[in-house]
């Protein structure tokens, strides 16, 4: 189909969970390899793509927290970890099929990854490097999808392209409702008031404030990566 949208620079989120397809291990190599060769795809044609990592799949810090003592942050600082992980897997993907990619972390880890500066990622987009964001925004409290609306803003990259497993937003919940329709666009407002689950509200908010626009897509539906990176119709797209 035709593109709707040329983007020239994009922020693809990519969960922790769409990162385990159907493996029974944390990380499915199948599904980094095919988001390391959609987006090789993309990056040949020109497109410079960012890419934030989750970590869902191994830790939530959410979840983890209050259990035996463990206090919020440091079940935070662990979830960050988990980012990491699963960003040197996708980075050492990407280079085994020639892609080169940056990584770059929240906070120091030096021996593993560049620390994150702004105008550095931007000077590895520019050369056709990949950079992926590990650790999310490096503080407690906030999200993986915080963490890939801040870094859009601030590398200007025109778009949140925010991979899952589902095919997008829904009037209700899929599995609970089969009558739930998948929403072909919504308002920014729409999903801070019906609580459509489709992002935090500081993630959102952000993206309002900045006027970045959001596309959910599923990303275990083969070429759907690159198409969403092409600004072909795919999933929901959020914004306005
Ligand atoms: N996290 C955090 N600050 C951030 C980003 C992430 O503390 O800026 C922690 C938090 O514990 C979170 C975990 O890292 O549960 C994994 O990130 P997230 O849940 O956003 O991953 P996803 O849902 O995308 O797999």
């Amino acid at each position: 189909s035709k593109p709707l949208y040329k983007w020239r620079r994009v922020l693809l989120k990519v969960s922790g969970e769409a990162l385990a397809g159907d493996h029974a291990q944390n990380i499915d190599p199948k599904v980094t390899m095919s988001i390391a060769r959609e987006v090789a795809s993309v990056t040949r044609l020109g497109i410079e793509v960012a890419i934030v990592v989750g970590g869902g799949n191994i830790f939530r810090g959410s979840s983890w927290a209050g259990c035996s003592g463990l206090d919020r942050s440091s079940a935070d600082y662990i979830g960050m970890l988990a980012t990491v992980m699963n960003a040197i897997f996708l980075q050492a993907t990407m280079e085994s099929i020639g892609i080169p990619t940056r990584v770059q972390t929240a906070f120091r880890m030096s021996e593993v990854a560049e620390p994150y500066i702004r105008r550095r990622a931007i000077r590895h987009l520019e050369k056709g490097r990949v950079v992926i964001f590990a650790a999310g925004t490096g503080n407690p409290f906030f999200t993986t999808d915080t963490a890939a609306a801040l870094r859009c803003a601030e590398i200007n990259a025109e778009v949140v392209l925010k991979a899952t497993n589902v095919d997008g937003v829904y009037n209700d919940d899929p599995r609970l409702n089969p009558n739930a329709v998948l929403l072909d666009t919504l308002s920014y407002q729409d999903v801070t008031t019906k609580d459509l689950s489709v992002m935090d509200l500081t993630a959102i908010t952000m993206c309002q404030e900045n006027n970045i626009p959001v596309v959910v897509f599923n990303l275990s539906k083969p070429g759907n990566i690159s198409k969403a990176i092409l600004g072909e119709r795919v999933g929901t797209l959020i914004g306005g």
